[in-house]
């Protein structure tokens, strides 16, 4: 069944119809019910008092006269009345005289509660009644003058009220369903008036929402509320048909808005389209002008270039050398540019092509290497490598253009950056056999660059920074050059960089695997398992280095500093398990790499390892240091691979190599006090390595001023004074310390100069400056000791010794005169050409020597800065187009000397080329 909560609205206005109806009806039932029992109850009481009145009226004479038969009769007339049950006349006493009862019925019950009633009644003396459940009981006493006779009960019956009630009912009964029935029907209708507006409400909601047809309108609705409610309905309805019919010429005009745009959009995209069409035919009409014209440039330039060479080459004076130099040097950039050029025109006119080959990856990247070294070294710059020994050996790709990726970033990096270092990481990357995956990384701790300009300097011609760049010129062509040629190698170049932190160049590029036939060589046997001690205060790079000799089989520890270094040896030594080899940094804060070879050996305690030595400056330390310091190795930054283990398996089949025998005790110059005046860091560097290993006590002035400073604050037994120094030159200090001496009756301090000057008159003119002998430079640890026991007078013990110059063991020549990749280059070059080049090379090569080398000191003799710079410059590049590294070291040497006009070391600087001359030829 359903609740009342349940029923539509027609329901519960029926059922609220009929209920309230039927109650109001049984509610007047019983009140109009209720009404007309008291009431009728009440005449059947009055007429019972009539009738006791009347009989007792009637019955005085026979009570008076005791006449009990007419008493009788007269209760026999109550017959008429069929209301009254019984009639009893009693006497005074309570005896009954006379009775009636109605039809059958027993004589008046006389149960012991009426007994006590009838008693009670006795002594009544006016008219008592009570109702009873079935009847109503009157009593009546019967007076005659004031005198009681007797009195008389009347029982009366209810059963005609009882009777009279249930008609009552009956007649209600049938009234009620009558009614309620009129009712049924009349709230039919009645709801029907209010239930049918809302049903046409609700359906018409229903409809505009199924259908979503706002133009609907619902019909009726009277002044009442529903009609309200269906007119603002109505009125909703209306706005929002407004709105939509709005919201529909809205969408209308945007519609036709779109498609005019599109159509607007679609012709200037045809325009655009044309003009991109235009653009690239322009485009690539200029790329291929500019490929053509670069061609077309390149060959006269190639003409100058070469002709400008011959021209150095020939007898020019000194102001037509410099211009044709100079003439020279700007067709050599300008041939860069031109380069670069050509390639931008060629990537845009989609025409450069790779040309594969198989290679050797590692050399590649060390001879990559090598070439920046130099011109990161100049920059006081450290290069520090990463090639993992897991990197494949030989594979297959653009060996030029991956070399020319590097070097523009490498190049780039050594160029922006002005102290700390430049890295170069290579990892191998996926490969799936054929194909390898090769990571590499440049980074430098330069001014990097700002993150607004990091995605446009991959364009052409754009620049991070125009004040820097021009600064340092180029032409924003090398990245843009590097990016595409990485492309084309199937990789991606991306930067990391914030200004202040350096910048960092990441790419990959996939490269061929050749398997090759040949073994790959395996670690070399002597090399499994030897003690090796890295001493570097670098960390990458002693990891770096760790990671070659494990993966070579060598146990390697590695150590930050000198004190370090020696804690590990002697830790070692104890342990009974020496190191064999000590690779020793050169340039480290607090004790440097020569410093920490002389601590090793001066410890009478430690066993001696062999000594390896590498440096990052392009700094050499000569045969005759390298044997004081018993130093096996010395090796430059960055080292290839194959050299460096070479160099340990060298040093390895040698015994390690003894210092000089001109240790202190035996030079007769332990504890000697020496002052050391010279500006050039290295040969200061070189010059104290000396003096400390033949024991003597060195203090430095880096100039003139600072040397006659320190002299005056301390007692000195030599001054080895550098001729040539800023704030004041050697000659003056000397002046200055003989005046000083004079003054304060100072003892005469040996002074010795050391020239470079090979002139005629230096000897003199050190003389006049109250000099006491010189010393040329590059002067080796044998002559510098004579040099100082002749002015400290002391006999060399050692002197005269015959095995002394013997035991003197030559430094190990790891490089050789000639590198033998750069000839290989030339042999192989020979082969492509078909051309004697390595031939007419070398022919050329030993006739023009001798004779630059006469050209050197003849100029030095007139001390022709331009034309010394000019020869050296000539004999470098000769000597490194041959392979001879070394040799071309010393040229470049002596050039950038004369570029700084510098004419004192040059004499020294000249006798290194002539010593290493002779083994190149
Ligand atoms: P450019 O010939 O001018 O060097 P590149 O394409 O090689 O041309 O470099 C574009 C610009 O990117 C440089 O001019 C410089 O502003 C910036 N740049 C490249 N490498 C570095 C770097 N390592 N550190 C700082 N800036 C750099």
């Amino acid at each position: 069944m359903k609740t009342f909560g349940k029923l539509n609205v027609a329901e519960k206005l029926r059922w609220m119809i009929l209920l309230t109806s039927g109650i109001a009806l049984l509610v007047a039932s019983l009140i109009s019910l209720s009404i007309d029992y008291f009431s009728y109850r009440k005449l059947l009481l009055e007429r019972a008092v009539v009738l006791s009145d009347l009989i007792a009226t009637n019955s005085t004479a026979a009570l008076t006269f005791d006449d009990r038969k007419t008493a009788g009769k007269l209760l026999q007339s109550l017959r008429s009345e069929p209301s009254v049950n019984s009639a009893t006349l009693y006497l005074p006493d309570g005896d009954r005289f006379a009775s009636y009862v109605r039809g059958t019925r027993e004589q008046h019950p006389t149960d012991r509660d009426d007994r006590q009633w009838l008693d009670s009644m006795r002594q009544a003396d006016s008219l008592r009644y009570r109702y009873d459940e079935d009847d109503i009981d009157v009593v009546r006493p019967v007076v005659m003058q004031g005198e009681q006779l007797g009195f008389i009960h009347i029982d009366t019956s209810l059963d005609a009220l009882y009777e009279r009630i249930v008609d009552y009912l009956a007649v209600t009964l049938l009234l009620w369903l009558l009614i309620m029935g009129g009712v049924y029907l009349l709230s039919n209708r009645l709801q029907r008036r209010i239930s049918a507006p809302i049903q046409h409400l609700v359906e018409g909601i229903r409809k505009v929402s199924d259908q979503q047809d706002f133009s609907l309108r619902l019909q009726g609705g009277g002044e009442d509320e529903i009609g309200t409610i269906i007119s603002n309905f109505n009125t909703m309805l209306g706005q929002i048909q407004e709105r939509d019919d709005k919201l529909a010429s809205y969408r209308k005009g945007l519609e036709l808005k779109v498609e005019e745009r599109t159509r607007h959009l679609r012709e200037a995209m045809e325009v655009a389209e044309q003009a991109r069409e235009d653009a690239e035919a322009a485009s690539r009409a200029k790329s291929e002008f500019l490929a053509t014209m670069s061609h077309e440039i390149r060959t006269p330039m190639n003409g100058v270039i070469g002709m400008t060479e011959l021209l150095l080459d020939s007898n020019l004076d000194v102001r037509a050398h410099r211009l044709a130099d100079t003439a020279h040097r700007s067709a050599e950039s300008l041939l860069g540019v031109i380069n670069d050029i050509l390639d931008i025109s060629k990537i845009e006119a989609n025409k450069l092509q790779l040309n594969p080959e198989d290679f050797d990856l590692r050399a590649l990247l060390e001879d990559t290497l090598e070439m920046i070294a130099g011109q990161a070294h100049r920059k006081g710059l450290e290069v520090v490598p990463n090639l993992p020994p897991d990197l494949p050996m030989m594979v297959r790709g653009d060996p030029v253009r991956i070399r020319q990726i590097l070097v523009n970033l490498l190049g780039n990096a050594i160029k922006f950056t002005e102290r700390g270092e430049v890295r170069l990481w290579v990892r191998p990357g996926e490969c799936d056999g054929r194909r390898q995956t090769l990571a590499f990384e440049v980074s430098d701790t330069g001014p990097g660059i700002p993150v607004e300009q990091q995605e446009r300097i991959f364009d052409a011609f754009s620049q991070a920074d125009s004040s820097t760049t021009r600064r340092h010129n180029g032409t924003g062509l090398g990245l843009a050059i590097a990016r595409s040629l990485v492309e084309k190698m199937d990789g991606r170049i991306e930067l990391e960089s914030s200004p202040g932190k350096g910048a960092h160049f990441r790419f990959t590029i996939q490269v061929g695997l050749v398997h090759q036939d040949t073994e790959i060589p395996k670690p070399a046997a002597a090399l499994q398992g030897v003690r090796i001690l890295i001493v570097d205060d670098h960390a990458v790079n002693r990891e770096i280095v760790q990671n070659q000799m494990v993966a070579h089989g060598l146990r390697s520890t590695s150590a930050s500093c000198g004190s370090e270094a020696l804690e590990l040896l002697r830790q070692a030594d104890t342990a009974g398990d020496p190191y064999r080899i000590a690779l020793l940094d050169w340039h480290m804060p607090e004790m440097d790499g020569l410093e920490l070879a002389q601590a090793i050996q001066s410890d009478d305690q430690l066993k001696t390892p062999q000594l390896v030595i590498l440096s990052s400056t392009g700094a050499d330390i000569d045969e005759a240091m390298a044997a004081a310091l018993g130093i096996s190795c010395f090796l430059q930054k960055p080292v290839r691979q194959r050299q460096l283990f070479e160099c340990l398996g060298n040093v390895l089949g040698q015994r390690p190599r003894d210092p000089l025998p001109v240790a202190q005790n035996h030079t007769g110059l332990a504890g000697k006090r020496i002052l050391l005046a010279e500006d050039n860091p290295v040969n200061q560097e070189v010059a104290v390595g000396m003096l400390t290993v033949l024991g003597c006590e060195v203090d430095l002035a880096a100039d003139g001023v600072e040397a006659v400073a320190t002299w005056s604050e301390n007692r000195y037994d030599l001054v080895l004074m550098d001729c040539h120094m800023p704030e004041m030159d050697g000659f003056g200090a000397t002046e200055e310390l003989r005046r000083l001496e004079r003054e304060q009756g100072r003892p005469m301090t040996p002074v010795i100069a050391l020239t470079a000057d090979v002139q005629k008159g230096i000897e003199q003119q050190c003389a006049v400056a109250g000099m006491n002998g010189y010393l040329s430079k590059p002067f080796n640890m044998n002559q510098l000791l004579a040099t100082l026991q002749q002015h400290l007078q002391i006999v060399d013990p050692g002197s005269g010794s015959p095995d002394r110059r013997q035991r003197m063991l030559p430094l190990l020549r790891l490089e050789a005169p000639l590198d033998p990749d750069t000839l290989q280059q030339l042999r192989d070059l020979d082969q492509a050409s078909g051309r004697n080049v390595m031939g007419r090379a070398i022919q050329h090569f030993i006739e023009q020597m001798p004779v630059e080398l006469e050209a050197l000191k003849q100029a030095l003799a007139e001390q022709d800065a331009e034309t010394l710079r000019g020869v050296a410059h000539r004999m470098k590049s000769s000597s490194a187009s041959l392979g001879a590294q070394a040799l071309s070291r010393h040229c470049a040497r002596l050039e950038n000397t004369a570029r700084n006009g510098d004419l004192a070391p040059v004499a020294g600087l000249l006798d290194g080329i002539e010593a290493a001359l002779p083994a190149v030829l």
